[in-house]
């Protein structure tokens, strides 16, 4: 395997002696806190009802005071409610997938897009980008964060960029093949398909120069990483992020490979007990929550990111001082990443509510094959839709499909079942049948 150097994007800021970064840390938070309770009614609301005035905060340990924010959040004030800055100052709009039918977005300024930038453009940097590099892109472009977030944190270390977006695997690998890309940003189980895909293809692995990957947008394993690192000769380096806190670069692994660097200088960690919302202490799993500290279009205090992972704070030998994280080990809630793309049963419910025929009784089925993520959704016919002609049922699954592509932004496979065929349960329902192994 090609050896990647130790190189650091910003060593003044990210290898800060730590009673340093805790002041800067308290500041900035003090800042942030202030510009919420003036900006945003919902932080403004929720500090007064738990008695919490901006003066209380004087620094991270006062963190614990202040409430949490949810997606749910951003799904109430959706689209600017949240917002901090006036609009006329927000320059970007991003968003993921909300917990139903509508998606949630965050509006970034100029501030908050440079931000984000140079985050990535650290992540790249840990991964052995410079600008000798010519990084292909294989992040969806879009309201998604993965391709822009990646394209500019490229573009800022001064590498050559491909932008290429996902899907069409054939003109990826020729892409990568005759442009001679060095590194590779797309979600893992992606980078396994073209890796795998590359004999098939007819390529000879030695023809490529990729020497490294940082890849993120969903869980994956040292397993995973094994099989990459062999499946193109390369350093595979894991990436974390999501739209709420900035995208892409919150975290990033460096040449240790044992845990993800949280940018400390911009967002303060915290692992919390999913249950009971008190903070533990590093080393114990729980889930992980978010603040913002440099962000002014749409800061997020103590953002509740639902995903599992413990945090570390011993030193690391990159030089780095910053708290590392775990990998993802899974999630509070009922989220599932199939092949990149977050879906909640929610959004599956709100498509089949809309249309006549079909039983609000669904399950959703899903399974690696090949390394590629296959979502089925079961939906129960209604009676009088089970006693229409082949072609009506057709139809019907047809537009399901067709729904569920354009509000989930996935293709999902639709399998109409007769009525009562779904089982039903005393108390929650099981809507997900998740046969993925993400051990290998
Ligand atoms: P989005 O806002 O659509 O980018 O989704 C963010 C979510 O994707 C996070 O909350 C995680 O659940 C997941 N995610 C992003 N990067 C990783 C990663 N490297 N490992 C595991 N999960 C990830
Ligand atoms: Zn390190």
């Amino acid at each position: 395997m090609k050896v990647t150097e130790n190189k650091i994007y910003n060593p003044e800021a990210e290898c800060m002696d730590r009673a340093a970064l805790r002041e800067l840390q308290d500041r900035r938070l003090v800042e942030t806190v202030n510009r919420v309770y003036n900006n945003v009614p919902l932080y403004r609301e929720r500090m007064q009802a738990a008695g919490v005035k901006p003066e209380d905060i004087k620094g991270v340990d006062d963190l614990h005071l202040l409430p949490f924010t949810n997606k749910t959040d951003l799904r109430d004030e959706f689209p600017f409610g949240l917002l901090a800055a006036p609009k006329s100052e927000i320059v970007r709009i991003q968003g993921s997938s909300g917990t139903t039918g509508k998606p949630i977005v965050a509006g970034y300024t100029r501030n908050d897009v440079d931000v984000w930038t140079e985050m990535v453009a650290r992540s790249l940097t840990a991964a052995g980008a410079g600008k000798d590099d010519i990084i292909q892109v294989t992040y969806g472009y879009g309201l998604f964060t993965g391709g822009l977030g990646a394209h500019q944190g490229a573009s800022q270390v001064g590498a050559m960029v491909i932008p290429m977006s996902s899907g069409n695997t054939q003109r990826q690998l020729m892409m990568m093949h005759d442009l001679g890309a060095t590194m590779l940003c797309c979600t893992p189980s992606y980078a396994i398909y073209l890796g795998e895909s590359l004999k098939e293809l007819g390529y000879d692995p030695k023809e490529f120069r990729l020497k490294s990957g940082c890849f993120g947008a969903e869980p994956w394993t040292e397993e995973m990483r094994k099989k990459l690192e062999g499946l193109f000769d390369i350093n595979a380096y894991n990436i974390y992020g999501l739209t709420e806190i900035g995208g892409p670069g919150v975290a990033f692994e460096c040449c240790a490979k044992n845990g993800m660097h949280i940018n400390e200088d911009h967002v303060i960690a915290e692992i919390v007990d999913p249950e009971t919302g008190e903070p533990l202490p590093y080393g114990e799993s729980g889930e992980l929550v978010f603040t913002t500290i440099t962000k002014t279009g749409m800061p997020m205090i103590r953002y509740r990111t639902h995903d599992i992972c413990v945090l570390d704070d011993s030193p690391c030998p990159c030089g780095r001082t910053h708290l590392r994280m775990g990998r993802i080990t899974g999630r509070t809630d009922d989220m599932l990443i199939i092949r990149g793309v977050n879906v909640f049963p929610g959004q599956i419910e709100s498509v089949l509510l809309r249309i006549p025929g079909v039983a609000p009784h669904y399950q959703l089925i899903v399974d690696r094959v090949n390394s590629t993520d296959r979502l089925e959704v079961q939906v129960e016919l209604t009676d009088e839709m089970f006693s229409d002609t082949v072609a009506d049922v057709e139809k019907l699954q047809h537009t399901i499909t067709e729904q569920i592509k354009s509000v989930v932004g996935i293709a999902a496979k639709v399998k109409l079942v007769p009525p009562k065929a779904i089982p039903r349960s005393e108390g929650k329902s099981k809507r997900i049948i998740d046969n993925r192994d993400l051990t290998k």
